[in-house]
């Protein structure tokens, strides 16, 4: 099944209206009708909302596909594929899809040439956090950074900082050491999926 969503971006500082789509592979959502699939119905609201906060995902097609349950991560992206994974025996987190869609993300601008690392787990928590709407964080950790000391309300203007930095100072700059100080996490846990 195909959704498609309108995505409102700016370009030249007039509003644009783009659009991208998502499609729910049949192993995440097998034969149920979404009625019957709490599951299913929730990843379909999160995955759509999310979207319109990655205007680099316009005229896309995100697919979503089930995760593994041996994998032991909340989410997983592939990338290359535009493919991204979650469980279907439990729901996913705002922050898990937002950290799924930025990989999706920073692929696409690392195809077009940008300065940004596609691999890196940090990175990638750093700019969905960014994306993400104050009401929508649902956790008291970032992945791949750890547990903030400093509100939820502040998170994502703290990213938001910390990318400029990048921006300015450049990808050897410690940008990231330089989030989690601003974050106030004392141990950073940068192996750390959860
Ligand atoms: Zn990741």
């Amino acid at each position: 099944m195909t959704n498609t969503v309108s995505i409102p971006y700016e370009r030249d500082g007039n509003d644009v209206v783009g659009f991208g789509s998502y499609r729910i592979l049949e192993t995440f959502a097998g034969p149920a009708d979404e009625a019957d699939d709490p599951v299913l119905e929730d990843i379909r609201r999160k995955v759509m909302r999310a979207m319109e906060d990655f205007p680099e995902l316009t005229g896309k097609t995100v697919t979503v596909g089930r995760l593994d349950p041996d994998e032991d991560v909340l989410g997983q992206a592939q990338f290359w594929n535009l493919l991204i994974k979650f469980p279907v025996e439990s729901l996913t987190s705002w922050r898990t899809v937002y950290h799924e869609l930025a990989h999706l993300a920073i692929h696409v601008r690392n195809q077009r040439g940008e300065d940004v690392p596609p691999t890196s787990e940090p990175f990638c928590s750093i700019v969905g956090i960014s994306r993400m709407p104050i009401k929508l964080i649902d956790d008291d950790r970032i992945s791949y950074l750890g547990r903030p000391d400093v509100p939820r309300e502040e998170w994502p203007e703290i990213c938001q900082r910390a990318l400029e930095y990048r921006e300015e100072r450049g990808a050897n700059s410690h940008y990231i050491q330089q989030c989690c100080d601003w974050l106030e996490i004392d141990d950073r846990e940068s192996r750390n999926p959860y």
